[in-house]
């Protein structure tokens, strides 16, 4: 097993200042993480130097994930709103970077939002066209882009691996997929053939349960998932995510629609769910 092994940061904290930024990365540390991912909404917020110390105090690697606001969404028809995404990209970029890391993943081409119709030619026209600048800035930082394949309710862009690699294909950029199985879950067909889809253009990989609560709580086949991964050869991140009322991100909580507590004990959840991944990944 290479795969480093990660956690998402909202286990522990919904905001990054220093005291909240240590809390969760001792703790994702002291559960036996490899890696951090850290929500970056707002990158101008992020005190990259704070973070990159911290990082290496607790000798954790971290990775950066995103979702595009309203005003800067590159799925956009308004040039003017597709260039304020760019530039939020851009520097995202340099946030990955700027803290060390070298994954940075997510939803970096819509917004994370229920979106009340289809997407138009010019919209995807424009993800395609703001997905090969993204990768230019990434290639120049040494940053690996991968972009994630959400459900229905929260992109329209792409609902299944075979969506985002006809999207990634259009670009024309080496940028990877990275697979959320809580997502999966809602519109693929299994969890097996998408992995396989992907092949060596899976670059992240999210586990959530159904509930995106407890491992092995839920319906998700993780078995199936695992199975596949190992079998696929897959040596990128395995990063756990869950969501609690527990630990809320003023805006993240609620473009998730995280409602209710699913947990109250991040570092039991965690732990739980890094013996969980481990051994699944030895045993598949
Ligand atoms: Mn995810």
């Amino acid at each position: 097993m290479t795969n480093l092994l990660g956690v998402h940061a909202l286990v522990w904290s919904g905001s990054w200042d220093e005291p909240a930024a240590r809390h969760a990365i001792s703790s994702a540390a002291a559960a036996g993480f490899d890696l951090i991912e850290v929500p970056i909404l707002d990158p101008y917020s992020i005190d990259t130097a704070m973070t990159r110390r911290l990082l290496d105090e607790y000798g954790m690697q971290g990775a950066c994930s995103m979702g595009l606001p309203a005003h800067a969404d590159v799925s956009s028809e308004d040039p003017a709103v597709v260039a304020a995404g760019k530039e939020l990209l851009a520097r995202a970029v340099e946030v990955t970077a700027g803290i060390g890391a070298t994954y940075l993943c997510g939803v970096l081409y819509s917004q994370l939002a229920k979106y009340p119709r289809p997407i138009s030619e010019r919209s995807r026209a424009n993800v395609v066209d703001a997905v090969g600048f993204l990768a230019d800035q990434a290639r120049q930082a040494s940053v690996e882009v991968s972009l994630e394949v959400v459900n229905r309710y929260e992109t329209n862009v792409a609902n299944t691996a075979a969506q985002m690699l006809d999207l990634l294909d259009e670009s024309g950029t080496d940028v990877g997929v990275h697979l959320d199985t809580y997502h999966m879950n809602i519109e693929e067909d299994g969890f097996v053939k998408p992995v396989q889809q992907c092949g060596d253009r899976l670059g992240y990989v999210h586990i959530g349960e159904s509930h995106r609560g407890y491992l092995g709580t839920g319906t998700i086949d993780f078995d199936g998932f695992f199975g596949a991964l190992v079998e696929s050869g897959y040596e990128g991140p395995v990063t756990f995510e869950s969501f609690s009322s527990a630990v809320v991100h003023p805006e993240l909580s609620n473009q998730l629609a995280v409602w209710r507590n699913l947990w109250s004990d991040g570092d039991d959840l965690a732990r739980h769910a890094r013996s969980f991944i481990a051994e699944r990944l030895k045993s598949s």
